[in-house]
């Protein structure tokens, strides 16, 4: 009811005050952002790894980067919408702080149009559990936000069927081998089985695919045959630039 009531309200705003660009506020339309930064958006090149959205070059061979070919994650199909650099971080971290109706119906969007190939089969949408403590303190989880509002625009139904079982150390920190010790057995499923034939984890980064990766093992424990990767952003190099919070 609650959240009945905070969408009439920024609705109702929306009517009576002017619609700002999420980038840099100018006054807009309702298609989120100013041409000027729409340009600047750091959209992900076309070609990228099919298993895990590191741009590849678009004269290979194989559909799979390197890294993928050698030690493959666990999920099979990842896709992300932009690059993380200064520009999409901002909007990362905004999430937390702005009106966040305007900005999850403009990032929805983003993945729907990024996540077509993956989206149109998927049966269920999985956000990325934080620990609770965690999502206490944040008062809600982004992972979460998105897929609803994905869950929106695609009739794809949203499934919590994960939950995180331990508080992890941030991954920001670690380093690749380390980011899969700290979140090894950190997800349990949320009901004892799920015979699903595809399965789609939603997170606002994709950075190393760690996180990811242990949860596409767990989804895939309990009986998912096979698991996507949808993502707002994802970190190319080493990913140690930008560190999420
Ligand atoms: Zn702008
Ligand atoms: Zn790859």
């Amino acid at each position: 009811m609650f959240d009945i009531a905070k969408q009439f309200f920024s609705t109702f705003l929306h009517t009576v005050l002017p619609i700002r660009c999420l980038y840099c506020k100018a006054i807009i339309g309702d298609h989120g952002f100013c041409t000027e930064c729409w340009e600047r958006l750091p959209f992900l090149p076309e070609s990228t790894c099919t298993s895990c959205a590191t741009p590849i070059p678009e004269a290979t061979v194989h559909s799979l980067c390197a890294a993928c070919l050698i030690n493959p994650p666990n999920f099979d199909l990842a896709a992300s919408a932009l690059v993380y650099d200064h520009f999409s971080r901002k909007l990362v971290l905004d999430l937390k702080n702005h009106d966040k109706t305007f900005m999850l119906n403009v990032i929805a969007r983003l993945l729907l149009k990024a996540g077509q190939d993956i989206l149109a089969d998927t049966q269920a949408l999985v956000p990325v559990p934080l620990h609770w403590r965690k999502e206490w303190l944040r008062q809600f989880n982004q992972s979460a936000l998105i897929a609803q509002y994905l869950s929106k625009c695609t009739n794809v139904p949203v499934l919590q069927a994960l939950r995180r079982c331990r508080h992890t150390q941030s991954q920001g920190s670690l380093s690749s081998t380390s980011r899969q010790k700290n979140v090894q057995g950190a997800f349990k499923g949320t009901m004892p089985a799920l015979h699903l034939n595809h399965c789609t984890l939603i997170d606002d980064v994709l950075t190393t695919g760690a996180t990811l990766s242990e949860c596409a093992n767990t989804l895939k424990m309990l009986g998912v045959k096979k698991v996507s990767v949808l993502t707002l952003c994802r970190t190319i190099n080493s990913g140690k630039k930008y560190v999420r919070n």
